[in-house]
């Protein structure tokens, strides 16, 4: 009897396991985010959110196998954003909209922007900072509720006072903000260790600082130091016991010296990186996450009269050009590079323009790929389900028309969008 009960369930398991509809991607080139070359003709089999194989050649479906022909295409896995704001984006006269939008308003934009993000084949982002809304941007689209990459969010940014981060710069003392939306600018230790705790409370998921001044904030400075290294360090021991990491915007060096010293995982821009900062960098294996379109954007818009603010204007057209030398000088020193555009500052969707800025300051285009995959999943902790395409982990997979060995302005062209095993973009 026991053993007719066994065989029982073994036939139960059998016949679940067969009727469980398996999607076949047939490839045409693969690159898979860990081999330094592409593959040709391979078939990536997804069940559910899993990539459950990755077979040579191209698998003939059985049963209820489903099809889909990507024979044209270059797929790889799920691009990654290190940085991103996907509650606001640029726009002449813009920055008057923080003191207009609600949290309402805030919040329809930035589904549109999540949106446009997913369907230019980036699968995961990493949001640095905004008022909240992004919090509840995450939570939707974990929920289903409305359509995006999957994000990991700071939630409000930590900054000193006057800081690049601090939301009061420039209003009038009548218009002062409620204590709410100024739990992030912080002043000695014991603030900063409160603020990382807030943070925490509110449902962060990692830690975002202002370490020096900032191109668009309504503030003289945009390279000088905003926190001691002391203060700093403070925010990442905190930030440790939350299992937070903590990213580090800054232009100028001696904030980067001190950020990179006390410890924090990535420094954002990094445009004044001297070659102390490079060798603080690659000691301490601190990531540089250089948004080289970010510099161009506002370089660019800076020209047109009134786009920006008078105190922001020189700073834009000052730091923005400079970017793109920077990170050559860093890659080429070996400093580790993770993929991030600062998309808001820029045109959301756009983001695969920073591959073309990468390869045309020497990185190669694998690299620059594996710089979008893999290196944000081992940032993220994520790596044993993201980054890769590769058996047992989450089939987050995009396709381009075209390869982008060849050309790398194919990212661009993103066809076929496909997260957690649903599609959402194809041909
Ligand atoms: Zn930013």
């Amino acid at each position: 009897m026991k053993k007719q009960l066994l065989t029982l369930a073994g036939l139960c398991l059998i016949s679940t396991a067969s009727l469980a509809q398996k999607t076949l991607v047939h490839c045409g080139t693969l690159i898979d985010g860990i081999q330094n070359e592409a593959q040709s003709q391979v078939t990536i089999v997804v069940e559910g959110k899993k990539i459950i194989a990755v077979q040579k050649g191209f698998t003939a479906p059985t049963g209820t196998d489903k099809v889909i022909n990507l024979k044209n295409q270059t797929v790889m896995p799920g691009l990654t954003d290190m940085h991103v704001h996907l509650e606001e984006e640029t726009s002449k006269g813009g920055a008057i909209k923080r003191y207009q939008q609600n949290d309402a308003d805030i919040a329809f934009d930035a589904a549109k922007y999540a949106k446009t993000t997913l369907m230019a084949g980036f699968t995961t982002v990493r949001d640095l900072g905004g008022s909240g809304v992004n919090l509840a941007l995450r939570n939707a689209i974990n929920r289903g509720t409305t359509i995006g990459p999957r994000v990991y969010t700071v939630g409000r940014i930590i900054a000193t006072t006057g800081g690049h981060g601090d939301p009061s710069n420039a209003l009038a003392d009548k218009l002062s903000l409620e204590p709410r939306y100024l739990t992030g600018v912080v002043n000695g230790v014991d603030e900063c260790r409160q603020a990382v705790r807030q943070r925490y409370k509110e449902g962060s998921d990692c830690i975002k600082i202002t370490a020096t001044g900032g191109v668009l904030s309504l503030a003289k400075s945009g390279k000088a130091p905003q926190f001691t290294e002391e203060e700093i360090r403070a925010i990442v021991e905190t930030a440790k016991d939350y299992g937070f990491h903590v990213a580090a915007h800054a232009h100028g060096a001696e904030g980067m010296k001190r950020a990179v010293k006390a410890g924090v995982t990535t420094i954002e821009h990094g445009t004044y990186m001297d070659d102390e900062v490079i060798e603080l960098m690659k000691k301490n294996g601190t990531y540089y996450v250089p948004t080289i379109i970010a510099g161009k954007t506002v370089g660019d818009s800076a020209k047109i009269p009134g786009y920006f603010h008078p105190l922001v204007a020189p700073k834009a057209l000052e730091i923005g050009p400079l970017i793109q030398a920077t990170f050559a000088k860093a890659y080429k020193a070996g400093v580790k590079i993770a993929f991030g555009t600062d998309s808001g500052v820029s045109i959301h969707g756009y983001n695969a323009y920073e591959f073309q800025y990468m390869v045309e300051a020497g990185m190669p285009a694998m690299e620059a790929i594996k710089a979008a995959t893999m290196t944000p999943a081992i940032i993220l902790g994520t790596q044993k389900e993201t980054g890769s395409i590769e058996t047992g982990k989450i089939a987050d997979i995009i396709a381009t028309d075209g390869n982008p060995l060849q050309d790398i302005k194919v990212m661009r062209k993103v066809s076929f969008v496909m997260k957690d095993g649903v599609v959402y973009k194809s041909l």
